[in-house]
């Protein structure tokens, strides 16, 4: 008997428990473990029934991820086609078993552990169980007759929109849908075992999923599955993972079973040797290996966050306000004026009741929250905080002073955090006279929504103050990566360069509108232009003035910047940057740019060209590779990996491009290499290649193998 299943009788009910945590993915031993308590159960005249349930906190939680990339990468690399860990057996002797088989589902039943559910002849589940096929999150579709019995439980319509959104629905949806047979409120195997012994006592065939039929409703399979490409479009720009679980689906509405699941399984073989499901699964893996911290030991003890307090209620502290009170965190927040604090607490009631008007929690979760968060003026309430965090006007001086009276009032083991987005963390450290509690928290904006938090490490942050860091950036629901003391971090510092290039390329010829409809073709959610304009054209003007002296001599400045931000178009906020707004938000190209890029450009004397979609794409993304692999080398950021993590969970890239390291690699960095080297002839000096980057390029060698050979 394999490890992994336990099996125990309870009276003439056999319970198989998958003993394989922490989620009890189907890793090699699961899968034999459930078809030996099958074949013991089946065998054994004192037996009635068995129920499946799952050890610990879930059901089968999933697919055993790692075998997955295993296949994607045998399959990437030409070996034979593969579709992943086979199941066809186990779901077929389930499914043939002359026993009731009961699935008794908590925690949840996503990917694998749903296939393996799906099987059996009756599904139970506790009232917070989650239900879901979420493959299209790696790239792939579900690959164990998932899009087979799935619709022919739920009809055409339900399963096409939870595979193409890859969404787990909850136990009264699943019952509502016909995933499920019945919700057990008290104790789940107590529960199933009855309606397990119930089902053993009644006469009549065992209903088998595959013998059933797909509903298609009144639509019928095209319209739904037009529905479904539109979804996909929408939700899934550029990816074809939804396409191809489509196209499985669309088998399971038109053929039988038996050549249904074989078209299922070749079309998986399809999607794990394809460059998105490499890339998506990489981008799970190392959003997982942002933990692993050098230097810090995982048993680093981190301090109780139990109360924080924000000094600054503007658009950033309002915001982590927010996410701390949405994570059960009291917050004190405080502002220097009234009106500021008025305004600040103003704009967090306005975004709670637009959440309860959308229906995403109630309002008396709103009233819950919004009592956590306690505005004022003054540092009453600060000497208690456990963490305390500045998120003040961006001025090294402002900050300076906050951090001095922060040293004086904060307990000496309160965390100091600074969300500064361009300032040196370890001068602002320095004023607080406790260098060592300090630690930058570089949330985005907004912050009760992005995920991404860059923790920026001080020359003398020490261990549980970074472990502090790391662990409120996971409770807030976010992910942490931990980066060097650079300007701008690792994000900012990679955007200032690739937001720069877009600048030269429209005085070269192209216009905003084209060069931000080819990075959005490309794959990012918006353009560079429109970016600009959303985050304020006097922001980044104030930030190219700061860091214009670290600019190496020869690199040309872009012209046109300074020039919308002395004309006062700032942007969105203002209506106008370099695009019009009208009360949709929406980007309109405006005439009176394009013609003053024309003119800035004559004046300067720089030649104008049509350019391509492909050289603004190759000039934006490969200066953006080439700053990232000059802070990796400089050991600004600890892996590649963690570059992608940033670039996919704060900037937008593509996720199933899995980050632009990564990118690089499946481009191939010496090509990128030749092309740098080529735009330093063509374009102009400043495309240097990063020292790491000429490395690799120069050894035959990637990001991934560079990540690799350091963990
Ligand atoms: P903001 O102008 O919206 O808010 C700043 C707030 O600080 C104002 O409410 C102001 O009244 C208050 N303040 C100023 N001096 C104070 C003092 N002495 N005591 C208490 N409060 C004081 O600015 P923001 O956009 O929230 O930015 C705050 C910080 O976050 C900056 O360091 C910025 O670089 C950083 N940041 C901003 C973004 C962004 O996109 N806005 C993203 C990441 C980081």
């Amino acid at each position: 008997m394999s490890p992994l299943v336990e099996v125990s009788r309870h009276g003439d009910v056999a319970v198989a428990t998958v003993q394989n945590p922490p989620v009890n993915a189907l890793s090699p031993g699961v899968p034999e473990g459930i078809g030996e308590s099958i074949s013991a159960a089946a065998q054994d005249p004192q037996v009635k029934a068995l129920v499946l349930i799952g050890g610990g906190r879930t059901f089968i939680a999933g697919a055993d991820i790692k075998e997955l990339e295993k296949a994607a990468i045998a399959g990437s690399q030409g070996e034979p086609p593969h579709s992943g860990p086979d199941l066809h057996a186990l779901l077929q002797q389930i499914e043939d078993c002359p026993k009731p088989i009961v699935m008794a589902i908590h925690g949840a039943a996503l990917g694998g552990g749903l296939e393996v559910a799906m099987a059996g002849h009756f599904r139970v589940a506790n009232p917070d169980a989650l239900l879901g096929q979420p493959e299209v999150n790696l790239g792939i579709i579900p690959g164990a007759e998932g899009t087979q019995r799935l619709p022919r439980l739920v009809g055409l319509a339900a399963a096409v929109d939870m595979c193409v959104s890859g969404k787990p629905v909850n136990a009264h949806t699943a019952l509502s849908l016909g995933l499920i047979d019945k919700i057990i409120e008290g104790d789940l195997l107590e529960g199933a075992v009855e309606f397990a012994r119930q089902k053993a006592a009644e006469t009549g065939r065992l209903p088998k999923t595959r013998e059933r039929s797909v509903e298609t409703g009144g639509d019928g399979v095209g319209p739904i599955l037009a529905a479904g490409r539109e979804q996909a479009r929408k939700a899934r720009r550029n990816q074809t993972a939804p396409l191809k679980a489509l196209e499985a689906l669309e088998a399971a509405a038109t053929l039988p079973f038996e050549q249904g699941w074989k078209k299922e399984r070749e079309i998986m073989r399809g999607c794990l040797s394809s460059g998105q499901a490499r890339a998506l699964i990489h981008a799970f893996f190392a959003e997982r290996a942002v933990s692993k911290i050098a230097g810090l030991p995982k048993d680093t003890l981190a301090y109780d966050i139990r109360k924080v307090a924000i000094v600054g209620a503007g658009a950033m502290g309002g915001g982590i306000a927010m996410a701390c009170a949405n994570s059960g965190i009291p917050v004190v927040l405080k502002d220097e004026q009234q009106s500021a604090l008025d305004r600040g607490m103003a704009a967090i009631v306005k975004n709670y009741e637009g959440s309860v008007k959308r229906g995403r929690f109630s309002k008396a979760t709103m009233d819950q929250r919004m009592a956590l968060i306690r505005p004022q003026l003054s540092y009453d309430g600060f000497e208690d905080a456990d963490l305390i965090l500045e998120a003040v006007f961006e001025s090294m001086a402002l900050k300076k002073q906050i951090f001095a009276e922060l040293g004086a009032i904060a307990r000496p083991d309160c965390v100091l955090a600074t969300n500064t987005s361009t300032l040196d963390i370890d001068s602002i450290a320095e004023a607080s006279s406790r260098p060592h509690m300090v630690v930058g928290l570089h949330f985005f904006n907004p912050a009760n929504v992005m995920r991404l938090v860059e923790i920026v490490r001080g020359a003398k942050t020490e261990k549980p103050v970074l472990a502090t860091a790391f662990a409120l950036a996971k409770r807030l629901g976010k992910v942490g990566v931990v980066v060097g003391n650079c300007r701008g971090f690792v994000g900012n510092r990679m955007m200032l360069p690739y937001l720069r290039e877009a600048q030269l390329l429209v005085e070269e010829g192209a216009t905003p509108a084209q060069v931000d409809q080819a990075l959005y073709d490309f794959g990012m959610a918006m353009g560079p232009f429109a970016v600009d304009d959303l985050g304020g054209i006097d922001v980044l003007w104030r930030v190219r003035q700061e860091w214009k002296h670290l600019e190496k001599p020869g690199v040309r400045q872009p012209l046109v910047h300074d020039k919308l931000y002395r004309m006062g178009r700032l942007g969105q906020k203002s209506g106008k940057g370099w695009y019009v707004y009208d009360e949709t938000r929406q980007p309109k190209p405006d005439p009176e740019i394009e013609a003053l890029i024309e003119t800035t450009a004559r004046q300067a004397g720089i030649p104008r060209r049509p350019i391509s979609g492909e050289e603004i794409v190759e000039r934006c993304i490969y200066t953006l590779i080439n700053e990232g692999a000059r802070i990796l080398g400089e050991g600004y950021a600890q892996r590649a990996a963690d570059i992608d993590v940033i670039y996919l969970a704060g900037y937008g890239f593509p996720p199933y491009l899995g980050g632009p390291m990564w990118h690089a690699d499946a481009v191939g960095v010496k090509k990128i290499l030749d092309r740098i080297l080529d735009f330093r002839n063509s374009v102009g000096q400043w495309w240097e290649p990063a020292p790491l980057l000429q490395k690799l390029a120069e050894r035959g060698e990637t990001f991934a193998a560079w990540d690799a050979a350091r963990s």
